[in-house]
């Protein structure tokens, strides 16, 4: 990376009025500076050829700037640990895996002996493939992983140009950084006193980037399409990590009113200090649980120390999405029963292998299906893969023996995958205390509702489950039609469509007269303007990602059950999406108006 040179020629006829982008926000928090520009300057690397003799000595650099980069990564997993805590640490146990990996390292060395060329030709050729492979896959996933090869590959050939890992051309004043993609490890390395928001062209909210800026509380948007191309050093900017938008070349006004919201945002984020211990409870004790979704088990740690008081979604698929190859029941019990110790004696949910959709692993999606969200996916992967479905189970099922495990089976479309997926559970558990294992025997089996199927059967299948937690994500989509991640049909993915909103109500009633409990793991549960309504609806848990806990326990907080019930009442009778979110924030700017949601 390298900044670009401050006088550009295009520089003179570059319109200075102010122009606004919106892109994804990564990371809260208003910033207000000057654009410090990054761009990408990843060299192609030509084949050199080398001479016979040379193919030793070229394999001795090889393996000298392995051992250099293995130094560097292990020293910004360090930091990044440090910094955020080992979760995020370990997005640095990937980028080691890649440089470690056996395969790697045999191709590099039999191509150089074969083909003799320089081994950074080498190293930037094997590694590229890998990257065009991973690119050429759908889904977010993927481009983190091609992303991080990417990191590893610049790493590695910084080294063996003997550059060490020195970023050039940081900033030595106050900035906001702005690239087209910006690696976990240039992250790391921003000074924190210097960069004071970041904002870039790629990346989406779960990339390794935006993990990181959460982590180091910078302010960041991502995904804004062509922003770099669109300024350079020094010209003036705003980003709203809160709402993604950012402001090019604002104008007086907008600089006085975004300073304005910048105080409010801070204040705001004070006021929520104190509300750790505190519980979700109304001002009239109606009280409901607010838990986390994690990915990693360590990111427990984080749902703690956000006053979260369980885990709702353990998505237990991450297991594989770091990783080639399908792991095992000791590596599943290890990661499970870590988070199942960390969180003692609040619950975890561990939900099964949700593979398939957009989560696809080479050893598993080994077809291209036309429509994968209606495809091999979830449960259904689970019961034709008993190997497995068993494994996993049997790793949960040793976590249990804590006494806070739960198991939650997604995309259950009807009883009849709810009963076979018990009997499966039934088996391991009998394995388990056959051989002596110490296990919960009565652990809990919940269900997703993430199917509209599984929502009108909510009568049916709370007789035969512990609780339900409602998956709004594919709810929302499978009940509208609209494909949760394509933007052409983003408008049509209505949250507060009113027939998602009723068939939340009938699921939580019907649930209800079977005592089931009922919590919400997808995304509305993080939306602000959606707590009074889960409340009035009668949820019992919202569980979303850590951030979100301590501004959703406010929001509890400042609301009486009362007034809950009379909004909901309201907005059961509303008759479209837009009547009902834009009644439901009028109510909520009503009793908070310091809301970050409002600082658009
Ligand atoms: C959901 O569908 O709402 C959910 C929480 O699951 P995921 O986003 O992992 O599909
Ligand atoms: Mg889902």
């Amino acid at each position: 990376m390298k900044t670009d040179s401050p006088k550009k020629p295009a520089e003179k006829v570059r319109s200075k009025k102010e122009s606004t982008l919106r892109g994804i926000p990564a990371s809260p928090g208003i910033s207000i500076g000057c654009v410090h520009l990054l761009q990408a300057t990843e060299e192609e690397i030509q084949p050199r050829k080398i001479a016979p003799s040379e193919v030793k000595s070229e394999l001795a650099h090889f393996e000298t700037a392995l051992a250099s980069s293995r130094t560097a990564i292990e020293r910004s997993r360090e930091k990044a640990t440090a910094l955020a805590g080992i979760a995020v640490g370990k997005i640095f146990d990937a980028h080691l895996m890649i440089l470690e990996d056996v395969v790697f390292r045999e191709q590099v060395e039999t191509r150089v002996k074969r083909e003799q060329f320089s081994v950074d030709y080498i190293v930037f050729d094997v590694l590229g493939r890998n990257i065009e492979m991973m690119e050429s896959q759908d889904g977010e996933l993927f481009r983190e992983r091609a992303a991080d090869i990417r990191d590893v590959r610049q790493r590695l050939l910084r080294n063996l140009r003997g550059e060490g890992d020195i970023m050039p051309n940081e900033p030595t004043e106050p900035v906001i950084l702005v690239a087209s993609n910006l690696s976990p490890t240039h992250a790391l390395h921003i000074d924190r006193n210097l960069v004071k928001g970041i904002a870039t062209d790629t990346g989406g909210l779960t990339s390794h980037t935006a993990i990181l800026a959460r982590s180091m509380n910078i302010p960041s948007v991502v995904g804004l399409g062509d922003l770099s191309s669109r300024v350079i050093s020094g010209d003036p900017i705003i980003i709203n990590g809160n709402s993604g938008k950012v402001l090019i070349h604002p104008s007086a006004e907008s600089g006085k009113e975004y300073k304005q919201k910048q105080d409010r945002y801070q204040k705001f984020m004070k006021s929520l200090e104190n509300l750790r211990e505190k519980p979700a409870e109304t001002a009239d004790g109606h009280r409901i649980q607010v838990w986390g979704n994690i990915e990693l088990p360590l990111e427990a740690e984080s749902v703690l120390a956000h006053g979260g008081t369980g885990i709702g979604l353990f998505r237990s698929e991450f297991l594989f999405l770091t990783r080639e190859s399908v792991p095992s029941e000791d590596e599943q019990f290890d990661t499970y029963d870590k988070a199942a110790d960390i969180m003692a004696p609040y619950p975890v949910i561990i939900r099964t292998f949700d593979l398939g959709g957009d989560k696809l692993h080479h050893t598993i999606n080994l077809q291209k299906e036309k429509n994968p969200f209606l495809g091999y996916r979830a449960i259904r992967v689970c019961l034709s893969r008993r190997d497995l479905f068993r494994a996993q189970l049997r790793a949960i099922l040793r976590a249990s023996s804590r006494g806070n495990v739960r198991i939650m089976f997604p995309f259950v479309s009807g009883l009849e995958e709810l009963r076979e997926a018990k009997i499966v559970v039934k088996e391991a558990a009998e394995e388990l205390a056959g051989n002596k294992v110490p296990i919960e025997e009565q652990i809990k089996v919940g269900v997703m509702i993430e199917l509209p199927s599984a929502a009108m059967l909510a009568d049916k299948l709370s007789e035969e489950c512990d609780f339900f937690s409602i998956g709004t994500n594919d709810l929302i989509q499978y009940m509208v039609a609209a494909d949760r991640g394509n933007d052409m049909v983003s408008a049509y993915y209505r949250s507060f469509h009113p027939a998602v909103i009723r068939m939340i109500q009938s699921t939580v009633k019907a649930a209800h007269k079977n005592n089931t409990p009922v919590g919400i793991c997808g995304e509305l549960g993080a939306n602000p303007i959606a707590t009074p309504l889960l409340v009035g609806l009668d949820i019992d848990e919202i569980s979303t990602n850590s951030a979100f806990i301590p501004e959703i326990k406010k929001i509890v907080r400042a609301m009486t059950y009362v007034e809950c019930k009379r909004i909901t009442h309201r907005v059961l009778k509303l008759g479209t999406a837009l009547e009902i979110s834009d009644y439901l924030e009028t109510q909520l700017k009503k009793k908070l108006a310091d809301l970050p949601i409002w600082f658009n």
